[in-house]
């Protein structure tokens, strides 16, 4: 594209503030990562969204960015809450699309040999691909409690255990939700959906740890070498996804007015204060305890598999949740901006005379939460050490572990990358790969044993369709916003 970057330091690039900009925007990235950041609608996206009202500071692009619906995957934007507004294209289609991460006390060694074994287990328990049913399968009063009460329905249901709660973002539930939000038809879609993965880019994958970064944070995570942990990525399915459309249609109509002023019709918004954005954020918030349930179910399900497998009671395996994050997502957070003689928000806090808090809605729309050490939102088992911050990489790559960096408050509004980040589109990955030669090659070069509801989708989340996660990592490090704690490699992945 047209879009002229200046370098302000190692791994910060600036689109400076220019005509109809309000701010600026800044990219966090190596020159590698930043040129293939260059090769699709990213950085226009990324300019476009710097029109949105209410931005402060700058619009963000992490390293792992890539083009999305009107604003960036890896993107982040704060929003004042008085004057400022609630778009639900910068949070993404799959609402509370996210992570979670359950460490055990198996190793490596108690699973070689029996891959296919578990592998064909987890798929048969799970439920994944487009269609099919969920794990939990109620009425709309259930769906109901759900949206409302997050994952203290679970725990009411015996499908969590308090410690669950405690490791998860916002304990697994934002008392914001209103299910009274959220359409029937939306309610419907995810009735049959509660406790499954969905296709594509979303798994489940048993991995092994295979390095150690930070000795301390580690141990404070229950992380060591060869231990097998499984990781979960999934979202709110149809009824996040139709939730986002009923939301981008009514504020189209709505917002029109607002809407001819930005850039891309895809970044309608609603400004803070009005009616709509109301409704958005409580039917987000209900959409966001979804998913929490959603991933909460799927993990307990887990445990099952593992106790069948392994003839062993789950907890005598130790399997905890290590930490649940989500990566699409707004949220009413206060964060210190600093504001130079005239009042006006600085870009570098170095040139603060003063701070300011400010109330932000916080987009993070394929971006991670990072919380540092001592924030009183990170639970207070890892208060000491920050936020554990999970970064998966692709079913042939590492994934990783990062803690909340020291930086990411003054940096990006206390966040950081959420996976290595797409480098070619679905139609694109189907030309280049084929399924079944992607599987092979898996299994014999990697021992990695993968099990898909269908073979294109194997193809388009092949790993070469995904840039480089050790180098987005590398990224998060340098830059302080988000810290390696541990890397881990995958040994069996079900996906749909
Ligand atoms: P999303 O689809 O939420 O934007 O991306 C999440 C990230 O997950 C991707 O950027 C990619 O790095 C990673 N990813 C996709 N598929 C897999 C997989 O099968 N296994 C692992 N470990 N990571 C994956
Ligand atoms: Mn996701
Ligand atoms: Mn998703």
């Amino acid at each position: 594209g047209d879009v002229t970057l200046e370098k302000v330091r190692d791994f910060v690039w600036e689109i400076p503030k220019q005509g109809d900009m309000r701010v600026p925007a800044r990219v966090f990235a190596s020159e590698a990562l930043l040129e293939e950041i260059s090769d699709d609608k990213t950085l226009e996206q990324l300019r476009n969204a710097t029109q949105l009202p209410g931005i402060t500071k700058y619009a963000i692009c992490m390293p792992d960015g890539h083009q999305g619906y009107g604003f960036p995957v890896g993107g982040v934007g704060a929003m004042d809450a008085r004057n400022g507004c609630l778009s639900p294209g910068a949070v993404g289609y799959d609402i509370n699309c996210g992570v979670r991460m359950m460490t055990t006390s198996l190793t490596y060694d108690d699973v070689r040999g029996r891959e296919q074994e578990l592998v064909d287990a987890l798929f048969a328990n799970v439920p994944s691909g487009l269609g099919g049913g969920g794990i939990f399968e109620g009425t709309i009063g259930d769906v109901e409690a759900i949206l409302a009460d997050g994952v203290e329905w679970a725990l009411r249901n015996d499908w969590a255990v308090t410690e669950d709660l405690e490791h998860c973002e916002d304990e697994g539930k934002r008392p914001d939700a209103d299910p009274s939000a959220i359409s029937q038809k939306a309610k419907d879609r995810g009735k049959n959906q509660v406790g499954s993965l969905g296709s594509g880019n979303h798994f489940l994958e048993v991995q092994r740890v295979t390095d150690i970064y930070d000795d301390g944070v580690a141990a404070e995570y229950g992380l060591e070498p060869d231990r097998l942990v499984v990781l979960i990525h999934c979202g709110s399915r149809g009824l996040g996804h139709q939730t986002c459309n009923d939301y981008l249609r009514r504020i189209e109509k709505t917002h029109a007015g607002m809407l001819d002023r930005l850039p891309d019709k895809e970044l309608a918004a609603a400004p803070a204060g009005s009616q709509l954005a109301e409704e958005y954020y409580g039917a987000m918030c209900a959409a966001i305890n979804f998913a929490w349930v959603n991933r909460q179910l799927i993990m307990h399900r887990t445990r099952q598999v593992f106790e069948q497998v392994f003839d062993r009671d789950w907890r005598d395996m130790e399997m905890h949740l290590l930490y649940d994050v989500a990566h699409n997502i707004a949220k009413k957070e206060h964060h210190q901006v600093g504001v130079d003689a005239d009042g006006e928000v600085v870009t570098d806090d170095e040139h603060a005379v003063e701070y300011e808090t400010r109330e932000l809605y916080v987009h993070r729309k394929g971006a991670t939460r990072a919380f540092p050490a001592g924030h009183e939102e990170v639970p207070s088992a890892y208060r000491a050490v920050g936020q554990p911050v999970i970064i998966p990489g692709s079913m042939g790559a590492g994934s990783y572990v990062l803690s909340g960096g020291e930086r990411s408050l003054h940096e990006t509004f206390g966040s950081t990358a959420h996976g290595a980040g797409r480098l070619m589109s679905r139609t694109q990955a189907k030309n280049e790969y084929w399924g079944g030669d992607v599987r092979t090659d898996l299994r014999e070069q990697n021992q990695v044993y993968v099990k898909a509801q269908s073979g294109a989708t194997v193809a388009e989340e092949a790993p070469g369709v995904y840039k480089d996660v050790d180098e987005v990592v590398r990224v998060s490090d340098a830059l302080g916003i988000g810290d390696r704690v541990a890397r881990t490699f995958p040994v069996c992945n079900i996906k749909g």
